[in-house]
């Protein structure tokens, strides 16, 4: 598929990954519709994106909930006459050790219902149904192709500290791996995209000195750019014959 006929979701678009997303696809032509809760930050990159070939709207929906997730794609319908494009960004951490016993008085905390709850919703509910409301309207009218993008992430393998967050981020390829399988009848390509460290707001936001350390670990040694992370969304809505796979998009970290 060629950027500039994409209709395109993007979840999550007001901040980091998803706002590279939305400005980038726009840039080089794509209609896109992308949804946040953050209302400020949609206003300032539906701004941005003002002159733009393509047309940015921001639209305030929560992944999570069924009504929101249904609402946005009627409404990304009805602006965009279709959506033949996908991109399952939207994403929360909430990380604590599944059992964590004090050094000094032996006390036991655990990972509290609410976070793994949390994380999942936002996480894995909402790709699903995203991605259900997206390929139900292609199935229906027969109007593929079209081209899904998962953002998981490294965490994926199982990473100390987040239980909920690598449950999330695997059962996303699982499911990237079947419904590209599923979905091929439809002419809807399937896949998804494993970053490790990317330069968003949740790494600025680290101490340097635990940034500075984190980033040693990476055999390329610094993280990714968001527009790196573009480029490999580029590759998967481009190349026609690429579905059901990820692209593990790491520095070398997962070696
Ligand atoms: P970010 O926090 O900068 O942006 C995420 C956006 O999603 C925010 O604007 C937030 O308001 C929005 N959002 C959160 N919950 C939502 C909900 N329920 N409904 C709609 N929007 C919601 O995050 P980022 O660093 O750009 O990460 C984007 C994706 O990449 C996430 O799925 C994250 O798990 C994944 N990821 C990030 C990194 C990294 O190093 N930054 C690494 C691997 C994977």
């Amino acid at each position: 598929m060629k950027v500039d006929t994409l209709k395109a979701v993007v979840t999550g678009g007001a901040s980091g990954m998803g706002r590279e997303f939305t400005l980038s696809l726009a840039r080089e032509g794509a209609d896109v519709v992308f949804c946040d809760l953050n209302e400020e930050a949609m206003a300032a990159v539906e701004a941005e994106a003002k002159d733009f070939t393509g047309s940015v709207t921001g639209v305030r929906a929560n992944v999570a909930s069924e009504a929101d997730v249904v609402a946005l794609f009627d409404k990304a319908t009805e602006l965009m006459g279709g959506v033949n494009c996908l991109i399952n960004n939207a994403g929360i951490f909430r990380d604590n050790l599944l059992v964590k016993k004090d050094r000094n008085t032996g006390e036991i905390k655990t990972m509290p219902l609410a976070d793994w709850d949390a994380v999942i919703a936002v996480d894995l509910t909402g790709p699903f149904l995203c991605t259900r409301e997206m390929a139900s309207r292609i199935a229906a009218d027969s109007s593929g192709p079209g081209v899904v993008i998962n953002i998981s992430s490294i965490a994926r393998h199982g990473n100390r500290g987040q239980t909920n967050y690598s449950a999330a981020k695997a059962g996303l390829i699982a499911d990237t791996r079947l419904w590209g399988v599923e979905l091929a009848r439809f002419g809807i390509r399937v896949a998804a995209i494993a970053p490790g460290f990317v330069n968003t707001p949740i790494l600025q936001g680290m101490p340097p000195q635990v940034l500075e350390k984190l980033l040693k670990a990476v055999p390329l040694n610094r993280a990714a750019e968001t527009a790196e992370v573009y480029q490999a969304a580029k590759f998967i809505i481009e190349c026609d014959y690429f579905t059901g796979r990820c692209i593990d998009l790491d520095g070398g970290l997962s070696l």
